[in-house]
């Protein structure tokens, strides 16, 4: 039974996902949707996705409330479609109870590219799940990734940890700040500075962008070196003029280039398999505890009749069904 439940679903994904490389964006919207709402139907899908996944560029792009990353991903989506390029966005919102593309996504800063088939925007938001943004953005990503975008840009609000995380899917992570908007000093203490490629000074028009700037060497220059490694420079932009967004794309080839060769990009990819495999694991675990069978098992270890090492076994072993 569940076997041919399976069967269906992956030959509906598989239609689905035809339709969506065709350039079908509703096929595109509900496979995401599917994803987003964590559907048990998810696994089917993502198995049926699979082989057709691993080509697409993945750029990270995080900061602050106001620091201008609609505007500078907005710009970056008109960089890389002037090079012929299928954009997808990804605007992901861990603050906000909302989702389904009624976000960031419908934005007016983005509208220039509402008519482009060859783009996708999508905003997604965490809907109170613990941990539901980082277990379903990677299986969105799959999504697109097997719907055949070239580059998928995840645009998240750098404000703490989990974000941290999200922009850590990334292959390349842009990081933007701008004068007065939160300072370089406080990205540091959010954990923001480590996971950064690039950096983008945005709003340089204003007076104070150079002293982020300034800071931001010095804090870079504290940082430990190591040999052949990466080191991010740092782009001065007008991103509502469209200064820097040249650079900023150079930048981002450099760092394409240096990951290919140096390999950093399999290590990447990698460590970001092990970090989701285990992420799955622990919340299948929480989920068999959260089902009531540790209750049972700790009354017993209480008792005396069962010792903590069978129960912690017992824990692990998965539900007959
Ligand atoms: P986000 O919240 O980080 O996505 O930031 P937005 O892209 O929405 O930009 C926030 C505000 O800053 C908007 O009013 C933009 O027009 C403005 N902004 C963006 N880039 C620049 C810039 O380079 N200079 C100035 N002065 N304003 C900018």
């Amino acid at each position: 039974m569940a076997d041919t439940a399976e069967a269906q679903t992956q030959t509906k994904a598989k239609a689905e996902l035809d339709r969506a490389r065709a350039g079908d964006t509703r096929a595109l919207a509900r496979l995401i949707s599917l994803v987003e709402d964590e559907s048990p139907r998810v696994r089917s899908v993502i198995k049926e996705l699979l082989p057709s996944t691993g080509g697409a560029r993945i750029i990270g792009l995080t900061g602050s409330p106001g620091v201008g990353k609609s505007t500078v991903t907005g710009a970056l989506v008109g960089a890389f479609r002037a090079a012929g390029v299928r954009v997808a966005v990804l605007a992901v919102d861990p603050s906000s109870p909302f989702t389904g593309g009624a976000l960031l996504g419908d934005r007016v800063r983005m509208q220039e590219h509402a008519t482009d088939d060859q783009v996708y925007i999508r905003s997604m938001a965490s809907r109170g799940h613990l941990g539901g943004l980082a277990a379903s953005t990677p299986q969105a990503i799959r999504v697109l990734d097997a719907a055949g975008f070239e580059l998928i840009i995840i645009e998240t609000v750098g404000v703490g940890q989990a974000e941290v995380a999200i922009a850590s899917l990334a292959d390349s992570v842009v990081v933007l700040l701008a004068p007065g908007m939160g300072d370089a000093i406080q990205a540091a203490k959010a954990g923001i500075l480590e996971v950064a490629d690039v950096f983008v000074v945005n709003k340089a028009d204003k007076p104070d962008s150079q002293q982020v700037v300034r800071d931001l060497r010095n804090m870079i220059a504290l940082a430990e070196q190591v040999e052949g490694g990466w080191k991010p420079p740092i782009i001065s932009a007008v991103a509502v003029r469209g200064e820097g967004i040249d650079e900023l794309l150079g930048r981002l080839d450099e760092h394409w280039s240096w990951l290919g060769s140096s390999g950093e990009l399999a290590r990447r990819r990698h460590a970001r398999a092990r970090e989701e495999i285990t992420a799955l694991a622990f919340a299948a675990l929480r989920g068999r505890m959260a089902a009531g069978h540790v209750e049972e098992l700790a009354s017993q270890v209480a008792d005396g009749t069962l010792d903590p090492f069978q129960a912690a076994d017992e824990l692990l072993r998965p539900p007959a069904d």
